[in-house]
């Protein structure tokens, strides 16, 4: 098996197996918390794994505990998406008003799911312990998700005055009533919960979970990979024309006009006071920032 990291060491790419490539977050000591930083190393892995023609099959993963806290909310150790690779067009993200998040969450958030979704070739989750906002949308941008048995899902964000993550696909992975119910409560899904909804492959115990995970990797790998490719964009297009891009499009205008609306009440994107006590008063400190910068910023002009 050969291993790198990527320049931070945020996330390391593996190669397990013959024609399989794993893609492993590599922050435990954040519970793998999702930042500009590990975006954009995770994209460059992704791309690896799809430009390298001996990669059929692509693995995502995270090291330790858990799987992913979400998007890590108390910033980039002062870097601003100027010191990274943007993908997308829509950039300015510091522009003041709604325009500089509209663009930051439209390319780091919803097109760069939209991306790795997309992938031609085939992707799997394998998922342990907690898997918390942001986490569900890494799990749910891959084709497949393995789950340990002690696995658990959550959306907490209707507590901060907000309706879902922004890959919207609650209803898609959990049908209409359990995903509204999933939404409302802010409750946590067990795997075999998931996996009941039909969110989730395999459940498996905890200490089997690589190694099944590769299993079933290994076992794609022996397909064609043109096959792979067309069957996964023909699954991917029958979701699409049922609406799923048209409804996402219209759910991200939602997210953010209670972004604004938010701002507008609390001073900040979010209702603080359903924030985690973890991250609060970081994120109520960078907010008056924030607000001090765009009241400098008008008046300069
Ligand atoms: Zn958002």
């Amino acid at each position: 098996m050969t291993q790198e990291n990527f320049a931070t060491g945020q996330v390391r790419y593996e190669t397990p197996a013959p024609h399989v490539a794993r893609i492993v977050m590599a922050r435990p000591e954040a519970h793998n918390a999702q930042g500009l930083q590990m975006t954009y190393e995770l994209n460059a892995a992704f791309d690896r794994a799809a430009q390298d023609e001996e990669i059929k099959v692509i693995i995502l993963a995270g090291d330790g505990r858990n799987f992913s806290a979400g998007h890590d909310l108390s910033g980039d150790g002062g870097k601003t998406w100027r010191d990274f690779p943007v993908v997308g067009t829509w950039t300015d993200f510091d522009a003041k008003g709604a325009e500089g998040r509209y663009g930051r969450e439209m390319e780091i958030y919803l097109e760069m799911c939209e991306r790795w979704r997309n992938l031609p070739k085939p992707t799997i989750a394998e998922v342990q312990g907690k898997c918390i906002a942001g986490g569900l949308m890494l799990a749910w941008v891959c084709d497949l998700i393995m789950a340990s048995e002690d696995a658990t899902f959550k959306d907490p964000v209707i507590d901060f005055g907000m309706p879902g993550v922004e890959f919207f696909m609650h209803p898609w992975e959990l049908g209409i009533r359990k995903g509204k119910e999933f939404l409302f409560t802010a409750d946590e899904l067990t795997a075999a919960e998931a996996r009941a909804c039909g969110m989730v492959n395999h459940v498996v115990p905890r200490d089997r979970l690589s190694a099944e995970t590769l299993a079933l990797a290994e076992k794609i790998a022996k397909k064609p990979l043109f096959a792979l490719k067309t069957t996964k964009a023909a699954v991917n297009h029958v979701q699409d024309v049922q609406g799923r891009r048209n409804a996402q499009m219209h759910v991200f205008s939602l997210h953010q006009m209670m972004h604004t609306h938010n701002q507008l009440v609390w001073g900040m994107p979010m209702d603080p006071n359903g924030l985690p006590a973890t991250v609060r008063d970081k994120v109520i400190a960078r907010a008056a920032r924030a607000r001090e910068a765009e009241a400098k910023k008008s008046a300069a002009e």
